[in-house]
C-alpha cells in the first residue's frame, strides 16, 4: 500500500513513529532524532497552525507548554499578569515554581483592562469561573503597555475562537482536552503569530526535552478529525443544560457565557462544553451521579463533573461544581443531573 493511501487511513504516523531516520547525503534531516521532531508531530503542527492561523509547536502537556513558553520568551525579573478565575495550575506554576527563577506574578480581573506587565495571560471562558475578556480592547491595552499576550484557548478551541486574529502573540492549548477529545492523551500546543517565535520554542523544546511523544500526538491527530462535530454537539448540549439548570431551585448561580454574556457574544457564536454552577452540598451531588463521571478532566467525549474546591480551595466558591458536557444524549444528561439535584 502506498504512503498516500496509508495517510488517508491515518496509518502513516503509526508506521513512522518508530522509524529510524537515516541521514540523506550524510546530512541529518529535520526528523533525524525524535526530541527535535518526528513525522507525526510535523503533520499535527501543520494542521494546528492552519486551524489557529499561526505557527504551532507541540509540547508534552498543556503545563509543559506553559512552562516552555514563559521560560523561553521572558527574562528573569519579568512580570506575568494572569487572569483570575482561570486554570489554577497556571497561577500555581508561576507562584510556586517559576517565581524561584525570578518571574513576578500579578493576577487581574479579565473582564476589565489588564495591568501593566511584560506578559499578559487571558483565558476566555475561564476554567472554572467562566469569565470572558473584551479581547480586542484588552489585547490593545496590553500591547500599548509593551506586553506580550497569551490566550489560553483550551476551553473554546480554534473552531470557536481564533485569538491570533484579535492580536494575541501566542495561543496555548491543553490538547489533552477538546483537541484530542477522548480522555486518553496528554499533550500541549502553543501557536505563535510569528515564525521566529515558533523557531525559538522549537529550540527551547529540543534543548529541554519537553517533547510531545509520537503516540499522544497521533491520538491528537485522530481527535482533530471529529473536532468540528464534537464542538458543535458539546456546545449545543452545554447551552441546553445551562438553561435548564438556571430554572432549578437548588442551583444558584449558573455560569455559562452562552446565557447572555454580551462581551462573549461579540467574539463567539457558540460557547463550548464547559459550565459551572453552585449547590449547597457539592460532594453529595458528585456521589449521586450515575451517567456523568465524577472526574477531573474536561472537553472530552464523556461528561465529567467535579467539586472544584477540592483542588482550588477558597479560590472558588465552596459549592462550585464544574461540568464538562460530552457527547451523551442531552436528555439523558439532564435526567442524571436532575435526579442527583433532587436526591
Ligand atoms: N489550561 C487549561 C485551561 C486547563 O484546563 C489545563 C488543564 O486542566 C491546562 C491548561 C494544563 O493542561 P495539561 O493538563 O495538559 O497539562
Amino acid at each position: 500500500m502506498d504512503r498516500e493511501t496509508l495517510l488517508a487511513r491515518g496509518q502513516v504516523p503509526a508506521l513512522e513513529r518508530a522509524t529510524i531516520q537515516p541521514y540523506v547525503d550524510a546530512k541529518p534531516g529535520p526528523t533525524f532524532y525524535q526530541r527535535a521532531a518526528h513525522p507525526v508531530g510535523l503533520e499535527a503542527e501543520r494542521l494546528l497552525g492552519e486551524l489557529e492561523g499561526g505557527h504551532a509547536v507541540l509540547f508534552a502537556s498543556g503545563t509543559g507548554a506553559v512552562t516552555s513558553l514563559l521560560l523561553a520568551v521572558l527574562a528573569p525579573g519579568a512580570t506575568v499578569a494572569i487572569a483570575d478565575g482561570g486554570y489554577y495550575g497556571t497561577v500555581g506554576l508561576v507562584r510556586d515554581e517559576l517565581c524561584r527563577w525570578g518571574l513576578e506574578l500579578v493576577t487581574f480581573d479579565q473582564t476589565g483592562p489588564p495591568p501593566p506587565a511584560d506578559l499578559v495571560w487571558f483565558e476566555p471562558c475561564s476554567n472554572p469561573m467562566m469569565t470572558f475578556p473584551d479581547l480586542g480592547a484588552s489585547i490593545a491595552k496590553a500591547h500599548a503597555d509593551g506586553a506580550l499576550v497569551v490566550v489560553d484557548n483550551t476551553v473554546l478551541s480554534p473552531l470557536l475562537l481564533r485569538p491570533l486574529e484579535h492580536g494575541a502573540d501566542f495561543v496555548l492549548h491543553s490538547g489533552t482536552k477538546i483537541l484530542a477529545g477522548h480522555h486518553d492523551a496528554l499533550i500541549g500546543v502553543v501557536t505563535c503569530a510569528r515564525p521566529e517565535s515558533a523557531a525559538r520554542l522549537v529550540a527551547f523544546r529540543t534543548t529541554t526535552g519537553i517533547v510531545a511523544a509520537p503516540d499522544p500526538t497521533w491520538l491528537l491527530l485522530r481527535g482533530l478529525k471529529t473536532l468540528a462535530l464534537r464542538v458543535e454537539r458539546q456546545s449545543a448540549s452545554a447551552l441546553e443544560l445551562a438553561q435548564r439548570l438556571v430554572e432549578h431551585p437548588r442551583v444558584e448561580p449558573v455560569r455559562y457565557p452562552g446565557l447572555g454574556d454580551p462581551v462573549a457574544a461579540r467574539y463567539v457564536s457558540a460557547f463550548g462544553p464547559l459550565l459551572s454552577f453552585d449547590v449547597a452540598d457539592p460532594e453529595r451531588m458528585e456521589r449521586a451521579l450515575g451517567l456523568i463521571e465524577n472526574a477531573t478532566s474536561l472537553g472530552g467525549v464523556a461528561s465529567t463533573l467535579e467539586a472544584r474546591a477540592r483542588w482550588e480551595g477558597d479560590r472558588v466558591p465552596p459549592g462550585l461544581l464544574r461540568l464538562s458536557v460530552g457527547l451523551e444524549d442531552v436528555d439523558d444528561l439532564w435526567a442524571d443531573l436532575a435526579q442527583a439535584l433532587d436526591a
